[in-house]
Formats: C-alpha cells, structure tokens, sequence
C-alpha cells in the first residue's frame, strides 16, 4: 500500500469523522436549541397562563435555603424582581392579623410532607394595596425522607372575594327584603322566590318554585288587568302599579307591583323580577279616612256630608220615577240636659241608643245621618202617601220616648221632627232640609215630642220672617228705633230709683213694632249686637242727661240678651260705652235671665266678674222661670233678683205662686239681694209684695214704658209719694191711684 495514499485515506476519514462530529453537535446544538426555544415558549404560556389565572408559584430549596419566584408571585406580592426572598421578608408581607396562621401551616407541611395545606391569607403590598391570596403548600422529601423543597401556588382572590361578598350583600338584601321578590325565567316560571314572598302569599318555596307568578285562580277583570301589565312588560321593559291579590288562604289583600324584565348579553329575555308589598294596610287607612270624612264617628251613621251627597242622588232618582220623598229632620228634647247633668258620656251612649232605636223604624234602603249634636236626618225613599211618612214619624217618636238606662240612670227623652216632601216642599237639598228644619222648630214650640209637616202656612211664615229680617236690617242702617223707659219704684220711700230701658221699633210704615216681635229674630241672625249696642250706648247717654238734671239716684237698666253676653268682649264694649258717655259705672244695671247664665255656668262666672269689677250692677231677669237653685246663684256676684212677671200676676189668687214669691223675697234677703217685682199692675199685687218686704217694684201700675219726654214728668212729679205713708189702707191706695 503505499504510504502516501494511506495517509490520504486516513485524512479524508479524519475530516469525513470531523465533519460527521461537527454535523452531529451542530444538530445536538440545534435541538438544544430547539428545546431551549420550546421551554422558553412554555415558560411564556406558563407566565402567560399564571398571569390570566392570577396565578403564582414559588419554590423553596430547604437545604440552600434558595427561592425561586414566579413572574407572576412577585406581582402579587408586590415585590421587586431582585427580592432574593427569605422567609422572614415574605412572612412580613403578610397582614399581621394572619401571619401566626400562616407561620402555623407552613411548620404543619414540613412536620408533615406529602401532605398538602391550603390557606387563605392578606398580603400587604409595599405600596399598602390589600391583596386576598389563597396559598397550596406542598413538601417533597428525599430518600430518607427528609424535606428537600417546599412549593407553593398562590393565587390572587381579591377579586372573586369582592365579588363573593357583594353577592353575600345581595343574597341577604334578597332574604331580609320586607318586600316579596320572586324571580323566574324567560318562561314566566318562578326561580327563586325570598321568605317575604313565601309571607306575602302564604306559598312556600317549594310550592313555588316553578310555578307562573300568578299562583291564584284569577277572576275575570284580573285576568284582563294581568295580560294588560305583561304587554307592557314586553313592550317598555317595566311595569309598576297596584292590584288586588289572594293569599294562600283565600283572602284578598292589595299589593304594589312592579316588574322588571331582564335581557342577557344576547339581548333575549333571560328572567323577570317582580317586587311587591302588602298595601292592604295603607288601604285600610285610606278606608278609614273615607270614613272620617262621610260617617259620624260615634254612631257610624252618615255624616250631613254624605247625607247631603245621598239625598241629591235620591232626588234625582225621584226625578226620573216621578216619586216622592220625605226628609225628617228630627232632634232630641232635653238632649242637652242629660248631656249636661249625667256627663258627656252618657251623652253619647244616648245618642248611639236613639241612633239605634230610630234604625228600627226604617227600611234598610232608607238613609239616617246624624248631621251634628243631638241633630239626626232620616230620607225615607219611594214615598207613596202621607200616611207612611206619618207611621214612621209616629214610630220613631214612640221609639224615643221609651225610658233609656244609661249607666245605671233611668233618663226619657222625646224628639221632635219635621218633615218636608220632594217635590212639593222643595226640589233642592238646601230646600228640603230647610224646610224640614222650620216644620221642627215648629214641632219643638208645639210642646215637643210630636212631628210637624211644613205646610203652606209654615211657608208663609217663612217669607214674613225672611221680610222681617230684611226689614229689620234696614231699620239698624236707619237707626229706626227709640228708647222707652218705666220706672222702678222703692216701695218703702215710693222714689223713683231707677228704670229699665225697652226697645221699640218705630216701623217706617209708621207703626210701632214691640220686642217681641223683633227681638227673637235679632237674636238668630246676630242683629242683636249691633241693635244692643245701639241700646246700651243709647241708655247710657240718657242717663247722663237725667243725672246732669239732677236726678243723681237713679239706676239705668239694660237688657242684654245671650248672644251679647256670649261675646268674648262684652265687658270691654260696656266699658268703652261707660268711658264714651262719662256715666258712672254704678248708675247703669245690666239685666241678663237665668237661663243666660245656667247655659254656661263656668262660662257665664267668668264674664259676671269681670262686668263687675267694672263697677256696674248686675240684675237676674225674669226669676223663677229657670232652674237654677239660689244657692248657686249666692257665689255670683249678683245684686238684684227680678222676680217674673208671671208669679206676680197671680199674687191673690194662687197661693203656690204666693209661696214662692214670699221665699224668693225672704232668700234673697238672707243674701243681701234686692228684689224686685215685675209686672205689678194692681194694688193687691201691690200690697202683698209690700206686706212680704220686697224692695222695689215695676209695672204698669205705676207707669207702662214711656218715651224719655214722658219719663222726665214722672221723674218732676216725684215719684209714688203716698206709699210712704204708714199703713195699708185700700182706700187710702185709691186715692193714691186717681192722682
Ligand atoms: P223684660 O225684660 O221682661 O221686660 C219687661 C217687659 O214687661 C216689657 O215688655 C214691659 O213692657 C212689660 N211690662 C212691664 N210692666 C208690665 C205690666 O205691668 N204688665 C205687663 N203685662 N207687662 C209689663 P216689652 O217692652 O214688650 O219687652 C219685652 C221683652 O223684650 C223684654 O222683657 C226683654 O226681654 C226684651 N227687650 C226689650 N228691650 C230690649 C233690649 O233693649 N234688649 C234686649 N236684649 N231685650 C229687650
Ligand atoms: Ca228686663
Ligand atoms: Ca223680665
């Protein structure tokens, strides 16, 4: 062989074994390459994946005490990349409050490999941001089963705990709402419905859950009412308003609802949500506001509102039938003296009991109202005759004067009415009642407990009043009235010590008209306090001229009626009027009756102080016709007692009038009252008040009312001179009388 080409051969091998060499560690380097590329791209998606999943891990190398983070574990503890890692450092990240807990697991994994912990704990970012973690801790061992390495997947929670907690929050607004919530699917079948629904309703869950919302049998109109509310759920995505449900058990109750349609992130619908209250409650006070405003709280009747309401809907079915109807106005006698003497709850137990007593004598269809007070008003409908208004009136009275026990008490009372007829009487409610009110008032002065129709003369006498009042309102403009005035004489002296001042009316048409025509009507419609101040005012300047002729002794009497003596400043008008016309408070008497002061006594104290200490006298009218005792009468501050002409008349014929003229006067003598006697008009009168002591007398005796000329001649001639003789003697009276 030669050498040469050996050489040659080996060559070409050593570079063919070079090259083959450099061909396989160029692909061993390549694949490396290759794996190194391929681990970086998992070590990417890994990062990647670990980022999406907030993801991070750790290792720990026990035995070097070495740490290896994840890109992912340093962001969420926060830490720079070069933290090198320690136990101690990464234990102070965490929240104080759970590091022992931590501390705890982590000596737990070791004590104990193979073995896997889970914990959930705080980290607190250098940067002081809170983070939730939940940590997997898992030890792995060597041969000998010692600890090696320590690994941990932590994982950031924050969000999903926010979120778990917000639905917590739900979850409990849901549960805890007193409103019922039920929700169901796009079908309208209930998902889940919360413990106020179940309450609301009386359906459990499982009764419910399912189910279409409207567990209940639907009557006709609700059915309409449902389709109605879910077309407009389709339409505007919302509905909201009231309606009447049932529960479980059969009732009815009222609920506010509202409906709201939830869509997913197809826009399809995906669920309902209804939330709903029991309103039944609110509705129940709605009721009972109702019922405030048109029912009389006591007896439940309908209240004048409502009365009104029914009987102008009655006339207008009367209207159209051609039929009649009557309207009893009725009120109770002596209503206001039980009220008064067995209390204000008696009171009402008699009106509930004639409430009761008058239902009795009617037909169900027909109306009764109380309109106030001891006031009641019966509608009877479909009125045939006369003669069945008559029976339920007669009924209705023998109704209410049977005896009534109120709380132990035995009390009778009456009632008197008055009726008017639709359409004869009036077609209007105002008509009617007004009506029916005249032919009571007229029942009421017939001597009560009796009906009154109101009749064409009761009209009659209505137009003359309304003529009178007309009248009567022009003569105050016009000041058409003068004052007459009739003496008071002492019958110990026979002087002249005072006079009462009387009202006449001197009528255009020429005629005088007299206060008892005049004044009743005054006092109703409230003319009386401008005509009594014209009076006071009046009298008070007479006064003041007589006394500036001399006559320094006499006292001047005025009547106030009850509606002056009501007024809240009677005693400051008077002292005004006293102030105006400069006479002495002492010289001017003010007469007010019995029953002006018994109305109300409390009331009726008060203002008799104070007119008192203005200094003026006060006199009680018209004595005897009331009821008042005169023990009572003693704490008033009362001077004179005018005892009433109706006792006086028969002094010498009727000895009972006779026995109560002589205790008046000896009482009143005992109280250190003076007496008067009213309406003295014969000697006889004359002498029995004199033999028994009264004081003072007035009557048409010794002079009628005159006008203040005529009163000035009295006042010259000196008054009664001859009662001051001794003795009693007729003959010597005669004498006196022809003077
Ligand atoms: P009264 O206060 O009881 O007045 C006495 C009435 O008896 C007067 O009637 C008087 O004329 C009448 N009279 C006096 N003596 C006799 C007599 O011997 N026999 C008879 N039969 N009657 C006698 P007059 O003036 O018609 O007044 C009637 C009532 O009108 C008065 O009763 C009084 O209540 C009221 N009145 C009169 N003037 C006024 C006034 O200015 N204001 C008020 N509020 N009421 C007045
Ligand atoms: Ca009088
Ligand atoms: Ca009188």
């Amino acid at each position: 062989m030669d050498d040469k080409n050996v050489l040659g051969d080996m060559t070409l091998l050593a570079v063919m074994l070079a090259v083959a060499a450099a061909l396989l560690v160029w692909r061993m380097l390549a694949r490396i390459q290759q794996q190194k590329r391929a681990l970086l791209s998992i070590q990417k998606r890994l990062t990647q994946a670990q980022q999406i999943a907030h993801l991070g891990s750790w290792d720990w190398n026990i035995a070097t005490d070495e740490w290896c983070w994840s890109e992912q574990a340093y962001h969420i503890f926060g830490f720079a990349q070069q933290f090198d890692g320690s136990r101690a450092a990464i234990l102070r990240a965490i929240d104080p409050d759970d590091r022992a807990h931590v501390e705890e697991c982590l000596q737990l994994a070791l004590e104990n490999p193979d073995s896997c912990y889970v914990v959930q704990y705080r980290v607190v970012r250098p940067d002081g941001t809170v983070r939730v973690v939940v940590e997997r801790i898992e030890v792995t061992c060597n041969v000998a089963r010692q600890p090696t390495h320590m690994m941990g997947v932590v994982q950031d929670v924050t969000e999903r705990k926010r979120v778990e907690q917000q639905l917590l929050l739900f979850d409990h607004v849901f549960k805890q709402s007193s409103e019922g919530i039920v929700l169901t699917n796009a079908n309208r079948e209930i998902v889940e419905i919360n413990e106020s629904f179940s309450r609301i309703t009386g359906y459990s869950r499982e009764e419910a859950l399912g189910q279409n919302p409207c567990l209940i049998k639907l009557e006709e109109h609700n059915r309409d009412c449902y389709a109605q509310m879910w077309q407009q759920v389709e339409q505007q995505g919302v509905w909201s308003g009231e309606m009447w449900d049932q529960h479980k058990n059969g009732t009815l109750y009222s609920k506010a609802l509202s409906i709201t349609m939830v869509k997913n992130g197809q826009g399809r619908v995906s669920h309902y949500i209804g939330i709903f209250s029991d309103i039944s409650h609110n509705k129940q006070i709605e009721q009972q506001l109702q019922r405030m405003a048109f029912y009389d709280e006591l007896t439940g009747l309908p209240n004048r509102t409502l009365c009104k309401d029914r009987l102008n809907q009655e006339i207008k079915v009367a209207h159209r039938r051609e039929e009649q109807l009557a309207v009893l106005f009725l009120d109770l006698d002596h209503f206001k003296y039980v009220n008064d003497t067995l209390g204000h709850s008696s009171g009402d137990l008699l009106l509930l009991e004639a409430a009761r007593r008058i239902q009795r004598c009617v037909r169900e269809s027909d109306t009764i109202a109380r309109l106030g007070g001891d006031e009641f008003m019966v509608l009877l409908t479909g009125v045939v005759s006369i003669e069945m208004v008559e029976r339920v009136a007669v009924a209705i009275i023998q109704a209410l004067s049977e005896k009534i026990v109120l709380q132990g008490q035995e009390v009778t009372i009456g009632v008197s009415i008055g009726i008017s007829l639709y359409p004869d009487n009036g077609g209007t409610y105002d008509e009617l009642t007004k009506n029916a009110d005249v032919a009571m008032y007229r029942a009421k002065e017939a001597g009560r407990n009796t009906f009154m129709f109101f009749t064409r003369e009761l009209q009659e006498i209505m137009v003359a009043r309304l003529t009178l009042e007309r009248e009567l309102r022009r003569a105050i403009q016009r000041e058409d009235f003068e004052l007459y005035y009739q003496p008071k004489v002492d019958l110990r002296s026979g002087q002249i010590v005072g006079m009462e001042a009387l009202l006449r009316w001197q009528h255009e048409a020429g005629h005088m008209v007299m206060p008892a025509e005049f004044i009743p009507l005054a006092e109703e419609t409230g003319l009386i306090l401008p005509l009594g101040e014209w009076v006071l005012r009046q009298a008070c300047r007479q006064a003041v001229v007589w006394r500036q002729a001399g006559h320094l002794a006499l006292r001047m009497a005025v009547n106030l009626s009850a509606k002056q003596f009501d007024q809240a400043d009677i005693a400051t008008l008077i002292e005004s009027i006293l102030d105006e016309t400069g006479l002495p408070p002492e010289a001017l008497e003010l007469e007010v009756t019995e029953s002006m002061v018994m109305k109300d006594a409390d009331r009726a104290v008060v203002t008799l102080r104070r007119l008192r200490a203005l200094g003026v006298h006060i006199a009680v009218d018209d004595f005897g016709t009331g009821y008042s005792s005169l023990s009572y009468l003693k704490k008033l501050p009362l001077q004179t007692l005018k005892i009433d002409r109706s006792f006086v008349r028969d002094l010498g014929h009727d000895s009972d009038d006779e026995a109560i003229v002589s205790a008046i006067i000896s009482m009143a003598g005992t109280m250190e009252m003076r007496v008067v006697a009213e309406g003295v008009e014969t000697v006889e009168q004359l002498e029995f008040l004199r033999r028994d002591g009264c004081d003072e007398a007035q009557g048409f005796l010794f002079s009628r009312p005159v006008p203040a000329d005529q009163f000035e001649l009295l006042l010259q001639k000196g008054g009664y001179p001859f009662l001051r003789r001794a003795g009693n003697d007729l003959n010597q009276h005669a004498v006196w009388r022809l003077q």
